[in-house]
């Protein structure tokens, strides 16, 4: 894979300004590290930032233009190595199954518990089978869960539950 091939810094290292989680601003040493091969890995503030336009973006298209893009996408970002470390989510996926949840928790079948600044209804995506347990990062393994109802799956993970969870994703579609 990819992050086991050697790195090396293609420039001297340096410090940047950037914004912690408080928004407050912090020096960062960054280390320009490229692979022998002359590629480069994406930063994590860039990934970020890049979901939110794809994410954005796919709010906008309809239902059939984002049902494509979510199933037919898999490399979304173009960087597939990338997502496949740091277990980068496909946008779409999110937008896909946001939409097709509707405001509804897909497990308790409760309204969410509140709105997000937007309007938007607050939900979770989470995937059925766990990326790290090789699930797929696609409609067919995503469901859109209350804070709690995720909280619960993911330390319990009962069987019943995952059987609901994939029964609501069978018979949903946007
Ligand atoms: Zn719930
Ligand atoms: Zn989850």
């Amino acid at each position: 894979m990819k992050f086991l091939d050697r790195v090396h810094l293609y420039e001297k290292p340096y410090q940047k300004e950037q914004l912690d989680k408080n928004g407050n601003p912090r020096k960062v040493w960054v280390f320009p590290l490229e692979f022998d091969d002359h590629s480069r890995p994406i930063e994590n503030s860039e990934i970020e930032e890049l979901f939110k336009v794809k994410f954005n973006k796919a709010q906008k298209l309809s239902n059939e233009e984002l049902e494509d893009k979510a199933n037919n996408l898999p490399d979304i970002l173009g960087f597939r190595e990338v997502t496949t470390v740091r277990n980068q989510r496909n946008p779409y996926v999110v937008a896909y199954t946001l939409r097709r949840a509707n405001g509804v928790c897909e497990l308790c079948e409760q309204s969410a518990p509140f709105n997000k600044d937007n309007g938007e209804p607050y939900l979770e995506v989470h995937h059925v089978k766990h990326l790290e347990d090789g699930g797929h990062d696609m409609t067919e393994n995503a469901v859109a869960l209350c804070p709690n109802c995720h909280r619960m799956m993911h330390s319990l993970n009962r069987k019943s539950d995952i059987d609901i969870l994939i029964l609501a994703n069978k018979k949903k579609k946007i």
